[in-house]
């Protein structure tokens, strides 16, 4: 649609962040843009398996999920950095490029036979789905599917989900 055009078009390439030789994407301009916006949350779930709850993982996909949550109907929690909570069910740490990475899940949150959909705004290694699919599955759900914005397929996190169905509305 035009507006998918459009929001593919407000992507912003940033150089050289947050290192050197990293090209970054950054979507909050599609996402501050309200055609766009909606064109990209309509197109996260348009395929996705039915979900009884949203993960969604710091900080845009705070946003994206929340409005995946609110358009589906669902609830949403979101996946931490460490040390923001004040009562951690779940903890995973999972290994970057360079170093290590931690995200925690909330208490009372997930519950057990929860059917859950992963959702942030850029998949590029995979490690941070992961890491929250592994949460999703410590708190005793069931990861029925992945959602994000902007898949950077030459990084292989597709490869690492392995059969998990994965939604994504724009490839770079
Ligand atoms: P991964 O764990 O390597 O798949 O990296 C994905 C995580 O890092 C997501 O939470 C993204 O928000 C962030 N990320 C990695 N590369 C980019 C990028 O180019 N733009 C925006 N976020 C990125």
């Amino acid at each position: 649609s035009g507006d998918l055009e459009r929001a593919r078009g407000l992507i912003r390439e940033v150089p050289d962040f947050p290192e050197p030789g990293v090209l970054f994407r950054d979507i909050s301009p599609v996402l501050a843009d309200a055609e766009a916006f909606r064109a990209v949350v309509y197109g996260m779930v348009r395929q996705a398996p039915e979900f009884d709850l949203v993960l969604g993982v710091e900080a845009r996909g705070f946003l994206l999920g929340a409005a995946v949550a609110y358009a589906c109907g669902t609830g949403v929690v979101g996946v931490r950095k460490p040390g923001k909570l004040p009562a951690v069910a779940h903890r995973v740490d999972y290994t970057l490029e360079y170093g290590t990475a931690t995200l925690e899940l909330p208490e009372d949150t997930v519950r057990p036979g929860q059917r859950v959909l992963v959702v942030d705004d850029v998949l590029a290694t995979g490690g941070t789905v992961l890491a929250t699919c592994e949460l999703a599955r410590r708190a005793g759900a069931e990861v029925v599917g992945v959602a994000v914005a902007l898949e950077l397929s030459a990084l292989g996190g597709r490869e690492r989900l392995s059969d998990l169905p994965l939604q994504v509305v724009f490839t770079a």
